[in-house]
């Protein structure tokens, strides 16, 4: 008999989880598979915990982490990883826009030896044309400036094996990027095609300046892109200000006109400021992520937990 993790990081969901777990449950018990399911309580502020509690009481086979405080998506489900013990893992969001369903078709890709089953969005209903947009940009511009290959359009939505799951506990970055971890491991990995539901109820936790850190941590994570950018720059600007360098020389002591030239001024030195900022800022970008990992706080602080783990 397998065990199969469930990992569901939920963050204000309180109108989606009764109805998740009858969809969960329904669908693994037609498979062969024995459930475990880990709820990781990501800070809520509505009654999902009460929630959460309640479920397992009634069934010991559901586990909850309950963090101290809104850690983010990406660390819950690190958290559900760290104290998962399936032989395999499904990572689900709680807001059923991930149909369990699915569920059926990546137990089967991960039982015919695949280590990595993600599921690919052919569509996504009820997000807005911004969303979808910044989505779809992002993970092109991903899959240019990275060397590995991070599947476009695919979540955190995916089985993945007890191996994975090992060499991810081995990770230990500030900046969880779950979906790039994972290509880099490597193994075995497939895709599964699905339409991507509406929310069920409530509203998305993600607001735009999560999804901001959210994308720079990909990128500051898998690529030197930027910094290799920034140095472009440079070099393009020098090269720049070196014949306007010659051109000046050639004003003052050759042809004898040299007009206050105000505008050409102005022009470089905002030039100038422009691309030193911006080179200064990626590199702070990088910098900061560093300082992050060499402070080695926790990831995240438990507040309660049914699993055996260690709490303040
Ligand atoms: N989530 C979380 N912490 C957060 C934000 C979201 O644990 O800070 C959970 C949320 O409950 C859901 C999943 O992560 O299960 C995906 O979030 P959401 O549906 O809000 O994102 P979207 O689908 O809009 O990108
Ligand atoms: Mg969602």
């Amino acid at each position: 008999m397998k065990l199969l993790s469930v990992i569901i990081p939920v963050y204000n969901e309180e109108g989606n989880l009764e109805l998740l777990f009858k969809r969960l449950e329904k669908v693994l018990s037609s498979t062969d598979a024995t459930p475990e399911y880990i709820f990781i309580n990501d800070g809520s502020l509505d009654h999902s915990m009460e929630i959460i509690r309640q479920l397992a009481m009634k069934d010991s086979r559901v586990k909850f982490i309950d963090f101290s405080r809104n850690f983010g998506h990406q660390t819950a489900v690190t958290a559900g990883l760290d104290y998962c013990n399936g032989d395999c893992a499904i990572i689900i969001d709680a807001d059923l826009q991930d149909p369990p369903e699915m569920i059926t078709e990546l137990y089967n890709k991960w039982k015919e030896g695949f280590e990595v089953a993600y599921a690919r969005r052919r569509s996504r209903q009820g997000e807005n044309f911004l969303k979808k947009w910044t989505a779809r940009v992002f993970y092109r511009l991903l899959k240019k400036i990275t060397s590995i290959q991070i599947p476009v359009d695919t979540g955190d939505f995916r089985i993945i094996d007890r191996k994975v799951i090992n060499v991810l506990k081995q990770m230990p970055e500030q900046q969880k990027f779950l979906r790039g971890q994972i290509s880099w491991i490597g193994f075995r990995q497939t895709a599964v095609e699905y339409d991507r539901d509406e929310r069920h109820a409530g509203k998305t936790g993600y607001t735009y300046s999560k999804m901001i850190r959210f994308a720079l941590d990909g990128i500051t994570s898998f690529s030197n892109f930027p910094l290799r950018f920034a140095t472009m720059m440079g070099f393009l600007v020098s090269a720049i200000a070196f014949l306007l360098i010659l051109y000046a020389l050639y004003q003052r002591l050759v042809s004898r006109e040299f007009v206050p030239g105000w505008a050409s001024l102005m022009l470089a030195i905002l030039f100038m400021g422009g691309v030193q900022l911006i080179s200064l800022g990626i590199i702070g970008e990088y910098i900061s992520r560093m300082d992050v990992n060499v402070r080695k706080r926790p990831l995240y602080i438990v507040r309660e937990s049914n699993l055996d783990i260690m709490q303040p």
